[in-house]
């Protein structure tokens, strides 16, 4: 489903990714930990050609992004994209923020999108919300609107850059357990996160990152309870 391989991206003479390989199958949840400034977002920003990869390659469905010959829009439609800050249309309702793509883009009817849009509202658990405008919501609504926005694409693939880290504490929780859902049923997901607990209990696979390498990765248990490199424990120590 996504596939990197060799990834380099350098602004200037400074070299971020250093060669980054990673393979996320189909349904698969990999968390992505690490220090700040380690990449994780330049990372992820490279997977939807928000930023351009200086060498390597990042497979999205087979289509190779940086090919002049793919479709990036449409590859682009695949992927739903959460940041830390939420970036909602401050002067489109909750409803128009969530059905603006699918209209603008996919061509969807106005009935089918408010229909689908209600449908990932629910998910998220804010149907009553649907008409209010996004600076009448706390911080966690806003982001899980954020959410039901990029899922009603139906993207193959969710990538998350710490989607709580900007929350109110008591916000975190509602919105780790949208995503937690999400993964149950099958999503395909990459999470940037601090959240230790969430990538303990909802990953498949844990990367560890650290001065532009994935330096390590295994399964929550592997990587968590028997971290093998120094940079791996070290930054456990910090955080757990
Ligand atoms: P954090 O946990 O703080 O979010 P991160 O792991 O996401 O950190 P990045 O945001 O990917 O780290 O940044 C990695 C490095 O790339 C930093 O040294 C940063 O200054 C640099 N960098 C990121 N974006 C740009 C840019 N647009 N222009 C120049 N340098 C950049
Ligand atoms: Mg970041």
């Amino acid at each position: 489903k996504v596939q990197v391989e060799d990834l380099h991206k350098s602004f200037g003479d400074n070299e971020v990714l250093k060669g980054v390989n990673l393979n996320v199958k189909d349904n698969e949840v990999v968390c992505m930990i690490g220090p700040s400034g380690s990449g994780k977002s330049t990372f992820l920003r490279c997977l939807n050609k928000l930023e351009d990869p200086t060498n390597g390659h990042v497979y999205i469905d087979g289509y190779d992004i940086s090919d002049p010959k793919t479709n990036l829009d449409l590859v682009r439609q695949n992927i739903g994209m959460v940041f830390q800050h939420f970036n909602l249309f401050p002067h489109l309702s909750v409803l128009k923020n969530i059905t603006l793509a699918p209209t603008q883009l996919k061509k969807a009817d106005d009935a089918e999108a408010k229909k689908q849009a209600m449908h990932y509202l629910d998910i998220v658990g804010l149907t009553e919300k649907a008409a209010a405008m996004p600076s009448q919501l706390s911080g966690g609504q806003q982001q899980r609107v954020a959410i039901a926005r990029a899922l009603a694409m139906q993207p193959d693939v969710m990538l998350f850059d710490e989607p709580t880290s900007a929350l109110d504490p008591e916000m975190v929780g509602d919105v780790l357990a949208v995503m937690k859902r999400l993964a149950q049923q099958g999503m395909t997901m990459i999470v940037v996160t601090h959240e230790m607990g969430f990538a303990k209990s909802v990953a498949d696979r844990v990367a560890f990152f650290h001065d532009g390498l994935i330096q390590e990765e295994g399964t929550p248990e592997q990587v968590f309870d028997h971290p093998q490199q120094p940079a791996t424990q070290s930054f456990l120590n910090k955080v757990l």
